[in-house]
């Protein structure tokens, strides 16, 4: 479904991306793991429109996008739900969602409204509220809820589980694993190793702009340097 080919990306003259190949196939759930600045963020960016490569290739579904402004992977498919959660706090939770649909130019977003409930009733007493006014853990919600509405087939997920109470950590995760069981497709980005791991099918590790290892979320999860470096064993 996602084929990220040698790509590259730098701020002003500053390469963060040496040239990362990564594929995520349709249905999968593919975790990228990786310490603070090995570019993580920069890889979800690059995917997504947000930031620019410098080289390399990406192709979703098959098609070149690398060219496409971010509003235009949206509409075709790739929705980002990005780190430190970035919902627009004035506006009330509802209004947070029915943005999230902007590209599908909808009008009525009653059933999908009512699908984000059901996967987050914690948010329903908020439903008219500032999303200013919810918890960290709540905005998680609302933010995955807003990504979402825009009916993607891959949803590219940040650190979901960052600054997140244990309880609500188990709970997001459950709520990933059950958009992959009803067909989503994710790429999920997580320090939380062990937990990233645990659910994924494949792992990528992103080491200072490189993959420095890649397989199966069980090979990865017993290789000796990441149970070192990433899970303190
Ligand atoms: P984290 O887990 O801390 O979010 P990450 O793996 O997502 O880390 P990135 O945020 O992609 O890493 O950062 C990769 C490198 O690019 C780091 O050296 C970082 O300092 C640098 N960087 C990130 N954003 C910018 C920016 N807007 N301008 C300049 N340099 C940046």
């Amino acid at each position: 479904m996602l084929s990220v080919e040698d790509v590259r990306s730098a701020y002003g003259r500053i390469e963060v991306l040496h040239g990362v190949t990564l594929h995520v196939a349709r249905g999968e759930i593919v975790t990228l793991i990786g310490a603070n600045g090995a570019g993580k963020t920069t890889l979800m960016h690059a995917i997504s429109g947000v930031q620019p490569i410098t080289g390399g290739k990406i192709l979703f579904e098959g098609r070149p996008i690398a060219q496409l402004p971010a509003h235009a992977r949206v509409a075709a498919g790739i929705s980002q739900v990005p780190e430190g959660r970035q919902v627009f706090e004035p506006l009330s939770v509802k209004d947070n969602l029915r943005l999230g649909a902007w590209s599908r130019r909808a009008s009525d977003l009653g059933d999908d409204l009512a699908r984000v409930r059901e996967l987050f009733p914690m948010l329903e007493a908020f439903w008219e509220k500032p999303a200013g006014m919810l918890s960290g853990g709540q905005q998680q919600m609302l933010a995955i809820g807003r990504g979402l509405m825009a009916k993607p087939r891959l949803l590219l997920l940040d650190e979901p589980s960052m600054g997140l109470a244990p309880k609500l950590v188990d709970h997001v995760l459950a709520v990933i694993r059950s958009l992959q069981h009803e067909g989503l497709t994710i790429l999920l980005v997580e320090q939380n190793a062990g937990a990233a791991l645990a659910i994924a099918d494949r792992a990528y590790v992103l080491e200072t702009g490189k993959v420095a290892l890649s397989g199966n979320a069980v090979d990865v999860h017993s290789d000796r340097r990441v149970r070192e470096a990433y899970l303190g064993i």
